[in-house]
């Protein structure tokens, strides 16, 4: 992972991509908002003004030389719908309002992104397809198996193969600063694995949970070769001037973006 600069923002971008496909996750850096969402705040509903949020998309897009409409979002809720964008489409914004966690796309020319404070945003790029997804993964998301889910359905929908698909974990909390409780260890004994692995407990009915080792083993167990995922390993909640991040400031904080955007024809 190293920073790049694009336009008038700086990015983390991952060891595979930066020849010809765009990927990576931006940083609090590079914007407008003011404290305490300074600022290149990229999300909506944070409390941030709307018309500063807008602006700091369109920094984003057009340092990647798209017009703000071309950058897709949506309505993250935490469960674990899969949008799927296989068609043209001459305007994305309105996908803000649909409600899912991942989002695949064969489509050229727009720019699909996941919004983050603490949660982890996660990539995937199949050159072949070429085709791409990214994975919004707080603990319902990974107690879900919503990766191996992904992986899954860009395997169905594009024929991607999982030992070809390149992938990056962006930068979220680090075990340390992730504390959970019963409902989060009922969850993963409810759906997918990993849990002993990825948990360690500190007192009765408490743990700290590794979000980040879980979205690598979570890759692992879809297929993805170890060699081909790059992880960014700064955690938000303990580096302020960085990233936002949800706990640190008790909810009152931006939103930094994984994104992945195809090559135009
Ligand atoms: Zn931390």
């Amino acid at each position: 992972m190293k920073t790049v600069r694009q336009g008038k923002i700086g990015y983390l971008q991952p060891a595979w991509a930066g020849d010809g496909i765009a990927a990576g996750f931006t940083t609090r850096n590079g914007g407008t908002s003011r404290p305490p969402f300074n600022s290149l705040n990229l999300g909506f509903h944070t409390g941030d003004q709307q018309a500063v949020v807008e602006a700091n998309r369109g920094t984003l897009a057009r340092a990647f030389d798209l017009p703000p409409h071309l950058l897709l979002t949506v309505q993250q809720v935490h469960g674990s719908e899969i949008l799927v964008i296989d068609q043209p489409n001459p305007d994305f914004s309105h996908y803000q309002r649909v409600e899912c966690d991942a989002i695949i796309l064969n489509q050229p020319g727009v720019m699909a992104g996941i919004l983050v404070a603490d949660c982890y945003p996660v990539v995937l790029y199949d050159p072949d397809g070429p085709a791409a997804g990214v994975v919004h993964v707080g603990w319902r998301g990974a107690a879900a198996g919503l990766i191996g889910r992904t992986v899954q359905a860009m395997r169905e929908m594009f024929g991607s193969r999982p030992e070809r698909l390149c992938a990056a974990i962006g930068p979220g909390v680090g075990g340390h600063g992730y504390e959970v409780d019963r409902p989060v260890r009922e969850a993963f004994r409810a759906g997918a694995g990993g849990w002993e692995q990825i948990a360690r407990e500190t007192s009765l009915g408490h743990w700290l949970l590794d979000l980040r080792l879980g979205c690598q083993l979570q890759l692992e167990a879809a297929g993805v070769s170890t060699a081909r995922i790059d992880t960014v390993t700064e955690c938000t909640c303990c580096h302020r001037e960085t990233f936002y991040s949800y706990r640190r400031d008790q909810g009152r904080t931006g939103r930094q973006m994984g994104f992945v955007l195809l090559p135009g024809k």
